[in-house]
């Protein structure tokens, strides 16, 4: 996971941690190549040119040049400013006071929505919790399937209709099904599209008007970079988003993607998607994160 990047950034501090006394050139130099390390990396332009702005502005200043280890100083900045820009501290689902607590899963197909809905109920039942997950996905035809293979493997109840039902009926049919069985949280698998169309967004706008989620996560793949924040940014502003679910981080190694998410749309990535297995999935620390890339 963001080897490319850590790679880079971490060749740039090494340089400047030997230096006895850091000059503002020097400091200077070390942006332009966190710059380039962070473009590389496929980190949106605008939320790059901030980022770079905002170390700089507070790396040049002459608490950190006159201190005794001025280069460790500004990889603490960078540190501290990697943090911010994902979101600060972990932010977690809103469960309601009144079960169930509905969690409505979206995002386009391929991006990992059944495999994330799965997973994230095994969380769940690992934290107390009675989790129902519903197959709302009827225009991929192996996702009902799919949905149900996992919940036999897991031992977690699915509720289907099959795959001739409105989705809007189905997630109503769950709801009801939550409460006469006592499941305390409804996880809903929507149908995803290639693209992003009008189609889609009625469908989960009519199912969000119906069983008004308590929570709504957009899965989006990591390793689609910008194409992922430019989709976080369209489901949020069509459909309005608690979080998102970055998925596929085990084989993304430039970050861009988990570094713009917060700072373009405003939406904290609320776990991360580490692998195919059920239990590859994370809640997402910003401080870890920032750890890893800069070693
Ligand atoms: P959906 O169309 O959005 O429901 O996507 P699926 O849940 O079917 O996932 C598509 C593919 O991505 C499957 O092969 C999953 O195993 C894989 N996948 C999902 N999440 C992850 C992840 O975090 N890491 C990796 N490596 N693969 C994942």
């Amino acid at each position: 996971m963001f080897e490319s990047l850590a790679e880079k950034l971490q060749s740039t501090f090494k340089k400047l941690r030997g230096k006895g006394k850091v000059s503002e050139a020097d400091v200077a130099e070390a942006m332009r190549e966190v710059r380039m390390a962070l473009l590389a990396a496929d980190v949106n332009l605008k939320v790059v040119k901030n980022f770079v702005a905002k170390v700089k502005e507070r790396a040049i200043g002459q608490e950190v040049l006159d201190s005794l280890t001025p280069g460790q100083q500004v990889v603490k900045v960078v540190h501290e400013e990697l943090v911010a820009l994902m979101g600060g501290t972990s932010s977690k689902i809103n469960m309601s006071q009144k079960p169930p607590t509905v969690i409505m899963l979206v995002g386009l197909q391929g991006a990992g929505k059944t495999t994330s809905v799965s997973k994230l109920a095994l969380y769940l039942r690992k934290q107390g919790r009675k989790p129902l997950m519903a197959a709302c996905d009827v225009y991929r035809p192996a996702a009902v399937k799919q949905l149900q293979v996992l919940g036999n493997q897991l031992d977690i109840p699915v509720f289907s209709m099959g795959t001739g039902v409105n989705p809007v009926d189905i997630a109503r049919g769950a709801m009801e099904n939550a409460i006469a069985t006592g499941r305390d949280t409804l996880l809903l698998d929507t149908a995803g599209r290639l693209h992003i169309n009008e189609e889609l967004m009625g469908e989960l706008k009519n199912i969000k008007s119906t069983v008004k989620p308590h929570e709504i996560l957009l899965v989006v793949d990591a390793m689609t970079g910008q194409d992922a924040v430019n989709v976080a940014e369209t489901f949020h502003e069509q459909l309005g988003l608690d979080g998102v679910i970055l998925t596929k981080l085990d084989g993304d190694a430039r970050g861009g993607a988990a570094l713009s998410v917060k700072a373009v749309t405003g939406c904290p990535i609320k776990f991360v998607g580490l692998g195919e297995k059920a239990e590859a999935l994370e809640p997402f620390h910003p401080d870890r994160m920032a750890s890893r890339i800069l070693g």
